[in-house]
């Protein structure tokens, strides 16, 4: 019942997780290229650790061997010494490989995530749409967790694991090849349950993670949006929500529990039994005399050894079929070439600054059936003021989303000064556009940040400038750290007004040629009001402006008043004009809906 996201699309998504594509495993590698003398150093450091690991039961079985037989204090503490030698050689060894191969990996994985960053923000608006925002980040953080060790520790563990079990198995059978042979016969009960369970314990991992992600969404939703949840006491309800969620995995995580359990017992079980009866052969063998007792110690723990990297070659396996999946999604990301290039194009030396909308058809990526501007024409003169009014849902948002081309439109033509906005340099273009949004936004960092947003260049004369200019400059005299007042989140909270003020000030300082207004809806107090549209004012001046009123006073003030309604321009006209109209849209308009300014 709860819909929040595309089921489908999510099944789609978590099957793949377990597809393996070798062509990903491939680009993986290429993409730690950057980390191969690291990883080279890291492997040999490796291979002397692997070798050591092998040389060990040698010397222990010798140590045993001296004191069943020769009883002789001096070769027992040649072989110890031996033997200590081995393990700091292997200590140092595995030091350093250890710290090579966890920085090759750190080193790769902070790569991957500045990257996909950068594939994402410069996604066209469009995509936006559509993806989860939870979803994004989670690709950012889990994702590109996972793939973390997959080329770096786990190639090299698996690398490590495989010497290890390669050469565990030919000094088995150098040191007894009939112990071997019968150990060997039973690897394949082993394997086969594990393929087994395998199987069951992945199909419950995926289920598991289904309904983690579920219960992820609510939390995240309503933590994010917890003033609503509190203003209509809704605590409870959310809480039985997640609790529900939960229940969820919890109650997968219970047959998870089960099947770990009863799949570890199963191989303890085969594997002591399998100890046991080579232990029980071996001895005999050496009470036989054809074993010696040092050779039986050495087998035995050459089986461990065997045992153990199978083991982790098996959860490895896991590991890397997880890091397959998340490079899929990470890599589907960087292959996602943008619908609209965030740079590039043609700029234009003196620019007169008219642009004009024409037989503009619509609708947006997301809902592709609902035309939302149906054949609009629009003219914005250089200097003018152009207000769009209409009812709620016409497309006014829609029409200014388009100016700053953040959709291209299904057919007609937006032009700057006679050429397609297709072809200008997106850079260019949205720098001499202004927009001043109807919730403006303010950025973690200083006041000072925020405003030089606009300008990167900007001197301190000029952001105290623009603030004076947008009322905002007595305001942030008054802060203790005036302009460095750190504001967002976890700073200053700052009224609506005073936001407001600061965003005027961030367009003011870019100096926009053209102006994109979406006037606030909210009412202010009074006297934040006045400040507030004293500074509109003041940015409106020698601009070309389009602004969605809601104020009686703006229309009042345009050169021309356009009516959107239902993705078409209506009517069109002054003010005065266009109330002379009594059965118009906009007569009535006026009538109902914007509000006076007294
Ligand atoms: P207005 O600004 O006049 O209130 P909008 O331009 O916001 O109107 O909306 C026009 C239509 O487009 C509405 O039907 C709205 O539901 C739809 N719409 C607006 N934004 C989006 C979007 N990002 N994705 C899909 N549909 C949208």
């Amino acid at each position: 019942e709860k819909q929040f996201y595309n089921q489908a699309a999510e099944e789609k998504r978590l099957n793949k997780k377990v597809e393996v594509k070798h062509s990903n495993l491939k680009r993986l590698i290429q993409l730690s290229r950057p980390e191969l003398p690291i990883i080279l150093a890291a492997m040999v450091a490796l291979v002397f650790s692997s070798l050591t690991s092998l040389a060990m039961p040698y010397f222990f079985g010798s140590i045993v061997q001296v004191v069943a037989t020769t009883h002789s204090f001096n070769n027992l503490n040649s072989s110890t010494l031996g033997l200590v030698i081995i393990f700091v050689v292997g200590s140092v060894a595995t030091l350093v490989r250890s710290w090579l191969f966890y920085l090759a990996g750190q080193k790769f994985v902070a790569r991957i995530r500045r990257n996909l960053f950068s594939s994402i923000i410069q996604q066209e608006i469009g995509y936006f749409d559509q993806c989860r925002t939870g979803e994004l980040l989670s690709r950012l953080s889990s994702d590109s967790q996972v793939i973390q060790n997959s080329v770096t520790v786990n190639i090299s563990m698996l690398f490590r694991y495989s010497i290890q079990i390669i050469g565990s198995i030919i000094l088995l059978f150098i040191t007894n090849w009939r112990l071997t042979l019968l150990m060997l016969g039973i690897v394949p009960v082993l394997a086969i349950s594990t393929v087994f369970y395998g199987k069951k314990i992945k199909q419950l991992g995926k289920q598991f993670q289904d309904e983690l992600a579920k219960s992820s969404t609510t939390g995240e939703e309503v933590i994010s949006n917890i003033r609503t949840v509190r203003s209509f006491s809704k605590e409870q309800k959310f809480i039985d929500l997640y609790s529900k969620d939960i229940n969820g995995s919890f109650l997968i995580g219970k047959s998870l529990a089960v099947a770990t359990g009863v799949f570890s017992g199963i191989v303890f079980l085969v594997a002591q039994l399998a100890i046991v009866l080579i232990v029980y052969v071996g001895a005999r063998q050496v009470l036989d005399g054809t074993l010696s007792t040092g050779d039986l110690t050495s087998f035995l723990l050459y089986t461990l050894s065997l045992a153990m990297s199978l083991a982790f070659i098996s959860s490895l396996m896991t590991d890397f079929l997880k890091a397959i999946g998340s490079s899929d999604r990470i890599f589907e990301i960087f292959d996602r070439v943008p619908a609209i290039n965030v740079s590039g194009g043609k700029q234009i030396p003196n620019p007169l600054g008219e642009i004009e909308l024409k037989d503009i058809e619509f609708s947006y990526p997301t809902r592709p059936n609902n035309n939302v501007l149906k054949g609009l024409n629009l003219k914005l003169k250089k200097g003018t003021i152009t207000a769009l009014v209409g009812p709620s849902g016409g497309g006014k948002s829609t029409v200014i989303a388009m100016i700053e081309r953040f959709y291209d439109p299904n057919s007609g033509s937006i032009t700057f000064d006679g050429v397609d906005i297709k072809e200008l340099d997106p850079v260019w273009y949205r720098g001499i556009i202004g927009y001043v949004s109807q919730e403006p936004v303010l950025f973690a960092g200083s006041i000072k940040d925020n405003i030089t947003f606009g300008n990167d260049s900007a001197s301190m004369d000029e952001i105290i400038s623009a603030a004076e200019k947008a009322n905002a400059h007595s305001f942030i005299e008054e802060f203790e750290n005036g302009y460095d007042t750190i504001v967002g989140e976890r700073g200053v909270r700052l009224s609506g007004g005073q936001k407001q003020r600061i965003a005027i000030a961030r367009a003011m300082i870019q100096n926009p040629m053209i102006l994109l207004l979406d006037e606030a809806t909210s009412a202010l107090d009074a006297e934040s009001e006045y400040l507030v549209k004293q500074a509109i004012d003041e940015i409106m001046k020698d601009r070309t402006v389009v602004v969605i009123a809601h104020r009686l006073s703006t229309v009042i003030n345009a050169n021309t008043v356009v009516v959107i309604n239902q993705g078409k321009i209506e009517e069109m006209g002054t003010h005065k004009e266009l109330l002379n109209n009594p059965d118009g849209t906009y007569h009535n308009l006026v009538k109902r809906q914007l509000s006076s300014d007294e």
